[in-house]
């Protein structure tokens, strides 16, 4: 076995799951968007839904483009209310479709935060696209619209999430060994 898998305790999402759902989304979002007169763009977080982003975009057929934005939304604490914009859009949205990628949605913050700076910004819509979901971990009154797996409340890594910056590059998404979390 290789270094990284030896650390993971279980698989939640394996991976041929995760394709077949990002087929699936592609699907829901092309059926979504089709009759819009301008294609969304797609803006991802960075730097956790970029696995997502790249799987979910092959199954998008619409004239679409793509951006990045990173925000830090915990600075120590997990109260703090505004994000911190790390890495802004390179181009003006004004009057756009925005469909936020996101590699999970927790307590809600992040999303409720992007989703305003984006209309700000002139955004004439943002919906939520996310592949994991915490549900139970909610604090704020906002949902996701497309989502790809609800996952119970466990701190979960693989496929872009991390621990410590590590283990993004885990083909699923899985639960490490209870040594690391101490
Ligand atoms: P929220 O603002 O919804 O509480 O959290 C969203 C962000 O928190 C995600 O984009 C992600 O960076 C981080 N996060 C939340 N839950 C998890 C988790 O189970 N594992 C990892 N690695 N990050 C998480």
């Amino acid at each position: 076995m290789s270094i990284l898998h030896q650390d993971v305790k279980e698989v939640l999402v394996s991976e041929a799951a995760i394709i077949e759902r990002c087929k699936e989304l592609g699907h829901i979002v092309n059926d979504f968007y089709r009759d819009y007169e301008r294609m969304p763009l797609l803006v991802a977080i960075l730097k956790g839904s970029i696995p997502f982003l790249s799987e979910l975009m092959k199954h998008i057929d619409l004239d679409i483009e793509i951006d990045f934005m990173d925000v830090s939304s915990y600075e120590g604490t997990e109260s703090i209310g505004d994000v911190r914009i790390i890495k802004d859009l390179n181009q003006s949205i004004k009057g756009l479709p925005i469909l936020l990628v996101e590699d999970i949605v927790d307590t809600g913050r992040t999303i409720q935060e992007v989703k305003r700076l984006l209309f700000n910004k002139g955004a004439s819509e943002v919906k939520i696209i996310t592949l994991l979901d915490k549900p139970s971990r909610r604090l704020i009154d906002i949902d996701a619209d497309f989502v790809g797996f609800e996952i119970p409340n466990e701190f979960v890594i693989g496929f872009g999430l991390d621990f410590n910056e590590k283990y993004r590059n885990l083909p699923y998404v899985g639960i490490l060994k209870d040594e690391f979390y101490k």
